[in-house]
């Protein structure tokens, strides 16, 4: 009985087009969709764009567009991407889509009438300018912990810290700019601290389905305990799953005003995705869910692991629905070493300038293969391994066994293979031999793995060559019998190989089908030869070897663009937008005054902070922690002329109360572009001077 699978990737975020990591995902999956077809088994494999939240409500406002033409003109990209590297879906359809608004809507009724659903009311912040409650990333302020400029709601970049958007220091709306008021909702929250649920995912995680490294990620999170950052886990709790209007998502039934949180419906999406499928098809969704012998399977990355295999599984649970029988995690594509890429020095590796460039989409996914196993873990694209492997491995040790052959074939025999010798038999049947321990490893997603095992066959295979020299058995007479029964080994062994391969390298073998004149291969196919008396075709050149001008191409900075178009763009000076008008009477409220740093010194226990003793002219000493420690050391400031902001609130701080603020300058992207510099007056400015 062939299996019935159910596979899918992550949902992209349908806010922008697809980039490198998406790429290497649908790689992933796609190989092990087109193994489990050559071993004669049944799958669907379905996308989809995720489609709802405030992000994408947002960005389409910035546009212009309604958020429906906002994320139908992405979904309408899509295709040139997986088109381009072989990447066979069998649908690709929308969470916002009718079916998936009716399946959330049920999941969530379900949940309900199952005792899951509860109400809370919580404080969030709100905009009064934009008339909305503002999301995590939304909200900006002073990190409460280093006192960063500009961090995000959720988390600090500069020391890592996680708070709460009410924890930020002089929070503001990044929409408008507006102070954000507290305002109190009643939201809706799934809860899964219920005895049920936990109960439950302490099951489903644990019992051998997901990989050992995510089993035991996922554990952590159950249990009630003190951190060693002084933090506390305390077990699962209730997810919120409510957001208010205007929200761009799914109502939620019998509450009006209210929507799904975009993670609620995003995961219906696959199963909605499905269903669209096999409605064009004419089949029945309920009785293709029903059947107990559907696998279902999902790929995902390591940053959304608690909404697979958490969430997910409760939701499908406790809606009374089947749940996956595994989430397979990759890590993430570094690029050249995870050399981090500025806009100014290009943004990695573009998929589509790669395709552009008339690169061979399956060298990237050889590339890639090679570098995957089943484990969660980051891999590295890397141009010259990239290069040697491509023309090395793929083609000088694969390809080539090919044209080595064909030639000779076509020329003396009119392409016809002659019965193996004893020594081909034996190097042919080694080949085959191996078929279930490298099927075994296409299963397990160990793709390096298999093709590091092919690749050592394909070495005996150019041994054999080496070893008989057809070219000079082409020249020897008498020899031709032999001639022939050398080049039909290596023709029947690359056939095998190219069984191999085949789920890695879908193009290439499907010109290999077409030269060895056969029908599609499956791995069964790797149980016999071609045989005596098979005609093979012409051959003609497979592959290309990478021009190392190509990678050159591929990592230079885009060209810098034309004058007449730069007067159009928007320049973003410093990484951030320029901050809305105020009056001269606004700036008059800050009093900047020149100060000289007549003491500097490390601050124990903190590795961003300094602590600074100005005197600013009052005949008092001020006591100032700055966050510059990682750019300045206390000797190169201390003496020097700054500037202060002298009627800032005092703040106190865990270290002591700061009594004011130095000005410095940074970029607002500080991972791409690092340094904070501190201001520095002209010489004769003295201390107490007020700067206006
Ligand atoms: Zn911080």
């Amino acid at each position: 009985m062939p299996r019935q699978l159910f596979v899918t990737t992550a949902l992209p975020y349908a806010n922008g087009n697809f980039h490198i990591g998406h790429i290497m995902e649908y790689i992933q999956a796609d190989i092990w969709v087109r193994f489990q077809r050559m071993q004669g088994n049944a799958v669907n494999f379905v996308g989809a764009d995720d489609t709802h939240g405030a992000p994408i409500m947002i960005a389409a406002e910035k546009a212009g567009k309604t958020p429906q033409q906002f994320v139908a003109d992405i979904a309408a990209g899509r295709k040139p991407y997986l088109d381009g590297f072989h990447i066979a879906f069998d649908n690709w359809h929308s969470t916002d889509a009718p079916e998936n608004h009716a399946m959330a809507q049920q999941i969530y009724r379900e949940l309900k009438a199952n005792g899951l659903i509860s109400s809370k009311v919580i404080e969030q912040f709100f905009d009064p300018e934009k008339n909305m409650f503002l999301p995590d990333r939304f909200i900006k302020g002073e990190c409460p912990k280093c006192h960063a400029k500009d961090q995000y709601g959720d988390n600090c970049e500069v020391c890592g810290s996680v708070y709460a958007p009410t924890d930020l220091i002089n929070p503001y709306s990044a929409l408008s700019g507006a102070t954000p008021e507290l305002k109190s909702s009643e939201h809706l929250f799934f809860q899964l601290s219920d005895p049920r649920c936990v109960a439950f995912l302490e099951q489903w995680t644990q019992d051998g389905r997901l990989q050992p490294e995510v089993a035991n990620k996922v554990k952590e999170w159950f249990t009630v305990r003190t951190n060693p950052d002084g933090t506390t886990s305390e077990g699962l709790g209730d997810w919120d799953i409510s957001r208010d209007a205007p929200y761009f998502g799914i109502e939620i039934p019998d509450s009006p005003g209210k929507y799904f949180y975009v993670w609620l419906d995003a995961p219906v999406g696959y199963l909605a995705s499905l269903k669209n499928l096999l409605d064009k098809r004419g089949e029945n969704y309920d009785a293709y869910m029903a059947n107990p012998a559907l696998e279902q399977y999902h790929f995902i990355g390591k940053d959304i692991v608690t909404f697979h295999t958490l969430f997910w599984p409760a939701m499908l649970k406790f809606s009374g629905r089947k749940t996956p029988d595994s989430v397979f995690v990759h890590g993430f594509l570094t690029v050249n070493n995870g050399e981090k890429m500025s806009k100014s020095r290009g943004t990695g590796l573009d998929p589509l300038k790669y395709l552009g460039l008339g690169m061979n989409p399956e060298w990237l996914r050889y590339y890639i293969a090679a570098k995957l196993s089943a484990r969660n873990e980051d891999i590295d694209f890397n141009a010259d391994d990239f290069m040697a492997r491509v023309n090395s491995d793929l083609i000088g040790k694969y390809v080539n066994i090919a044209s080595r052959a064909a030639g000779f074939l076509a020329k003396r025999f009119a392409g016809q293979l002659s019965a193996l010798s004893a020594d081909g038999e034996a190097l042919t049947s080694a080949i085959s031999s191996q078929k279930e321990s490298i099927t075994a490893m296409y299963e397990q997603r160990e793709y390096a793995k298999a093709l590091r095992e092919t690749m050592l066959l394909t070495d005996r295979v150019n041994s054999f060559v080496d070893a008989n020299k057809p070219w000079e058995l082409a020249k020897q007479e008498g020899a031709d019998a032999r001639l022939q029964d050398v080049c039909s080994t290596c023709i029947e062994a690359f056939r095998l190989l190219s069984i191999y391969l085949k789920p890695v390298l879908p193009a290439l073998v499907a010109q290999v089908e077409a030269f060895l004149n056969v029908s599609p291969l499956g791995f069964a196919d790797a149980d016999r030869l071609l045989g005596a008396g098979h005609t093979i075709g012409d051959y003609k050149h497979l592959m290309q070897r990478v021009d190392i001008k190509q990678l050159d191409a591929l990592f230079e900075p885009p060209a810098q663009a034309e004058p007449a178009q730069a007067a159009t763009e928007t320049v973003v000076p410093g990484g951030e937008e320029i901050a809305p008008t105020i009056t001269i009477d606004d700036f008059a409220k800050v009093d900047l005054r020149i100060a000289r740093i007549v003491n500097c010194e490390p601050v124990e226990g903190s590795t961003k902070l300094l602590r600074l003793t100005l005197d600013a002219g009052e005949g008092r000493m001020r006591n100032v922690f700055s966050g510059i420690a990682a750019n300045y050391t206390p000797e190169q400031l201390i003496g020097k002329l700054t500037v202060l902001v002298a009627n800032l609130a005092p703040r106190k701080m865990k270290f002591g109360i700061s009594e004011g603020m130095v000005l410095a300058a940074s970029h607002a992207d500080e991972k791409a572009q690092p340094g904070v510099y501190v201001l520095e007056p002209f010489p004769g400015a003295q201390p107490g001077m007020r700067i206006g």
